[in-house]
């Protein structure tokens, strides 16, 4: 095996690292959980597109480059080390656009994966219910097709839907036969949000922004043509995603690396302090080594998935280690600033606590999104392992 970088890998990664240095904004963005925030996102995403940087994967003719996962994987690099802004249309460019590549016709993908390239259409994720959390099976949420068969009515309720409240369009599954039980007779279906009968209600998170939303759904008309895959085959469709979500797009390896990258700069810069406890040198070791190992395990992923390989169940080791990872980080990051740690960025005195509280907050997530790492584990022990269920 040669672990190196073609001569065109390496002329891809100046070009990316060029435009990044040209355009990415001098200052931080506000947070996208922000009205103001949110629409300055959507325009950087208008920016990427305009470079044909918005998702590199898909093809020309759909605003990508039809770069293959190695190339990704540089851009992502890149892209972190420029410290440009987060993408506000991950749950449409990572997960829904690779699930859309391999389940939406034709005539779905040129209708919706341009719009999501160019941040006009910014998507959200509408999977959870207030009973249906780790449970998915147990999505009550229905779409009963019309009698002329010419749409779905949508009635219930989804919840916890990450930036809801200025999204445009919901991907969602909901149950379409309703005698089914479990994962049958569910049905992926693509709702805009704007529908009549559609109410967003934002839940503010800790820091009181609304970061997420509860969307209510009431006699909502949605076409036929808007449904991913056939129906009752919504589970099918949503494992792909799910797929996309823990094994490879949604957290790049590149983030880890970066926040490794800053870990140990924040150590070298509190050297004296910090080895006063020598677990803190041990952890600040570990933790890049543990992001460096990722990265590998990215690219062999990657590799697999070139030949025709698909994710499946490792997707769930992949959840466990970046998450564990990035809660290890961040606890180090506040062992090193000690008191200071609990100070904002931009208070006085505040010095190099740079993003460490925040990135902690956030990180405390990181087991619960996309799948909670106790069900990872189950799913580690089932269909890895090969354990019985009970
Ligand atoms: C930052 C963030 C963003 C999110 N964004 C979205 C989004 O955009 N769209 C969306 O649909 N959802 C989203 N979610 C919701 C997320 O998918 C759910 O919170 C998650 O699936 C857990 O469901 P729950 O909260 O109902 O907890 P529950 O399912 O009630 O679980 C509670 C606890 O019990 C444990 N548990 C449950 N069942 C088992 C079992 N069988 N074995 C072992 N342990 C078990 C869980 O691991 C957990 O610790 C988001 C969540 C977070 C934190």
């Amino acid at each position: 095996m040669k672990l190196e970088y073609t001569a065109e890998h390496q002329a891809f990664r100046e070009e990316v690292r060029a435009w990044l240095k040209a355009n990415v904004p001098a200052e931080p963005l506000q947070s996208f959980d922000t009205e103001a925030g949110f629409q300055q996102h959507r325009e950087w995403e208008a920016k990427l597109y305009e470079g044909r940087w918005g998702m590199i994967t898909w093809p020309e003719e759909m605003g990508g480059r039809g770069a293959d996962l190695m190339q990704w994987l540089i851009f992502e690099e890149e892209y972190y080390a420029a410290s440009a802004p987060l993408r506000v249309n991950q749950n449409g460019i990572f997960l829904l656009g690779p699930t859309l590549m391999e389940y939406g016709t034709e005539e779905q993908k040129k209708r919706f994966l341009n719009g999501m390239a160019t941040g006009k259409d910014i998507w959200c994720q509408g999977w959870s219910e207030p009973n249906a959390g780790s449970d998915m099976a147990a999505i009550r949420s229905r779409a009963d097709l019309s009698e002329d068969g010419m749409h779905y009515v949508i009635n219930g309720q989804k919840t916890w839907s990450t930036r809801a409240v200025w999204a445009d369009w919901c991907f969602g599954m909901f149950r379409t036969d309703p005698e089914s039980e479990r994962h049958h007779g569910l049905t992926f279906i693509l709702v805009p949000l704007d529908s009549e009968g559609i109410t967003v209600r934002p839940i503010p998170q800790l820091d009181g922004l609304p970061g997420f939303a509860e969307i209510f759904f009431d006699n909502v008309k949605v076409p036929v043509d808007c449904r991913l895959g056939g129906e009752g085959e919504g589970w099918k469709v949503a494992m792909a995603t799910a797929g996309f979500e823990r094994g490879l797009m949604l957290r790049s390896p590149a983030r880890f690396q970066e926040t490794a990258r800053r870990l140990v700069a924040l150590y070298k810069a509190n050297q004296q302090s910090a080895d006063e406890d020598p677990s803190i040198r041990d952890e600040v070791l570990s933790a890049y080594m543990d992001a460096e190992a990722y990265c590998l395990t990215t690219y062999q992923t990657a590799c697999r998935l070139m030949q025709g390989g698909k994710i499946g169940a490792e997707a769930s080791t992949n959840k466990i280690f970046w998450s564990e990872l990035d809660q290890r980080m961040h606890a180090t990051g506040l062992k090193i600033l000690a008191t200071r740690g609990e100070l904002e960025p931009d208070s006085p005195d505040a010095g190099d606590v740079g993003r460490w509280l925040d990135g902690w907050l956030f990180a405390q997530s990181g087991p619960i999104y996309a799948g909670t790492n106790e069900i990872q584990r189950n799913i580690i022990a089932e269909r890895m392992l090969g354990m019985p269920r009970k």
